[in-house]
């Protein structure tokens, strides 16, 4: 399944040029590479055309309409029920997989909300297998239990907090969340705590855009020399008003303390049209960034593709607009099970978001959140995809595959584990610059372990028994 393409073929087809007079014919060019595949040219090929036509409520919707932001905004679908309706009648599987749906938002940590691009880029004669599907539309049959040592907020985000929705965890740089609403929810949210409505599962915490708040946000990075660098996260900056954007931007850049900004915004993915045909937000985003180049500033555009097929023609006139503009953009993606864990899938995402102009980030393993479960893969499964990635591309369009210690111990490189053992799936991390002296674990999913491991999971005395290991093993390997 996961055959690479490595070139070996090369050694055969080289002629090297012979010592010759200077009256010989034209010599042979030697050749390194053999003739490439078209296949690896792959991520050239986005989607074009009218894509949207076979979703029955779209089938007279032209190129315009469909490119309009306000009619993506006003269709995005936002409850259950009409989202089945949409795709009655063209969902493989029929009533069953919609009956499979309806169970999976029932017991889901997220609640719904999907542009009419992105349920029109999801393939309904195989939703079942579909990498959109799977990280919009929760099915009760594929869900697993959550880990024994899972718990909301697994990241600390709400403990690092000075003051509500502002997380001061690392020395130079803070995370500040002025809303809790984004243009769609994903069902693999780390801040499912917070973003979007109630759920059976989850009641949030409200960081709703709150004057008050966003002054004691400001007030707090003001009164930090050492906070040079602010992560403006959310919810989404898609859903701040333009004349929000501009506040949020125009206070931080006037604080001589701050350096750098960015603005996260999973946008580009999920509704491109908004950056095409929304003039007055990103002319807002433009006056930002261009008021921190006058200051010797730098203020970017962080956002989040996970899978190849979320780059389509309409995302490349996205992002050709952003970089006309000067909008530097990267990008931070989560692995997914059955999403992107394969080297082959995760080197497309990549070269396709090179493509486009987008910087690949880094890449998540993802976090411990309440019903995801079966989203989650092992640390072993990133550590090998981050050897295929590697080499593929640009270095500097090659992210970093980092594990977000839960407990608070920030982003930490995949790789730099004290210890790891495959078949308990736990991972031990220390983290000397941001909480020095402590350990920090991720468990890889029970289900993904060897036999061994999950018998001892099976049996809640062995739980502190194996955490006890690792935690011994990590700290005789740090001598
Ligand atoms: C991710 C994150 C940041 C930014 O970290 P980088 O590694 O610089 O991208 C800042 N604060 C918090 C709390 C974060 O989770
Ligand atoms: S867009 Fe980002 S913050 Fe919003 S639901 Fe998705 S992952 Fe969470």
């Amino acid at each position: 399944m996961h055959s690479q393409n490595t070139g070996s073929a090369h050694k055969s087809l080289s002629v090297l040029p012979s010592a010759t007079g200077p009256s010989s014919a034209p010599t042979v060019t030697p050749h390194t590479k053999p003739p490439v595949d078209p296949a690896t040219l792959r991520h050239k090929d986005l989607k074009r055309g009218r894509f949207w036509a076979h979703i029955p409520a779209y089938a007279d919707i032209d190129e315009e309409t469909f490119l309009d932001h306000k009619w993506q905004s006003k269709h995005t679908i936002t409850n259950v029920d009409k989202l089945l309706a949409a795709v009655r009648g063209i969902a493989a599987a029929g009533e069953a997989f919609l009956q499979d749906a309806a169970e999976g938002f029932a017991k889901a940590p997220m609640s719904v909300r999907v542009t009419p691009y992105l349920l029109s880029l999801i393939d309904w004669n195989d939703p079942y297998n579909d990498p959109l599907r799977i990280q919009f539309i929760p099915l009760a049959s594929r869900l697993l239990p959550d880990h024994p040592q899972l718990g909301l907020d697994s990241l600390h985000e709400m403990a690092d907090a000075p003051v509500p929705g502002l997380t001061h965890r690392y020395p130079d740089k803070a995370l500040f969340l002025p809303l809790d609403t984004c243009p769609v929810y994903c069902r693999f949210c780390t801040r499912s705590y917070a973003i979007g409505l109630d759920t059976n599962l989850v009641e949030k915490v409200t960081l709703h855009v709150n004057e008050e708040r966003w002054r004691k946000a400001f007030e707090y990075i003001a009164s930090r020399p050492e906070l040079e660098d602010i992560v403006i996260s959310g919810g989404d900056a898609y859903n701040l008003r333009a004349q929000q954007i501009r506040e949020i931007g125009e206070t931080l850049l006037n604080m001589p303390n701050v350096r750098r900004m960015r603005y996260a915004t999973k946008g580009p993915a999920v509704m491109p049209q908004k950056i095409l045909t929304d003039t007055a937000w990103l002319d807002a985003l433009t006056a930002v960034v261009e008021l921190g180049r006058r200051l010797h500033k730098e203020v970017v555009l962080h956002t989040h593709f996970n899978h190849p097929n979320e780059i389509t023609s309409h995302t490349e006139q996205a992002m050709n607009r952003l970089m006309e503009r000067g909008i530097f953009v990267r990008n931070q993606s989560v692995l997914q099970r059955c999403v992107n864990d394969t080297p082959e899938t995760m080197s497309l995402l990549v070269k396709r978001l090179g493509h486009v102009n987008v910087h690949p980030y880094y890449v998540y393993v993802h976090d411990l959140v309440k019903g995801v479960e079966d989203l989650r893969t092992t640390l072993k499964t990133a550590i090998d995809i981050e050897k295929h990635v590697r080499g593929s591309t640009a270095g500097f369009n090659t992210p970093t595959f980092v594990v977000d210690a839960p407990g608070g111990g920030g982003k930490r490189d995949a790789h730099s584990f004290e210890h790891y053992n495959r078949t308990t799936g736990i991972s031990v991390y220390t983290a000397p610059s941001v909480k020095p002296g402590q350990q920090f674990f991720y468990f890889d999913p029970i289900d993904l372990l060897p036999e061994e491991g999950r018998a001892r999971w099976a049996d809640a005395a062995e739980h502190p028994r194996m955490i006890e290991e690792a935690r011994a093993a990590a700290v005789a390997s740090l001598r």
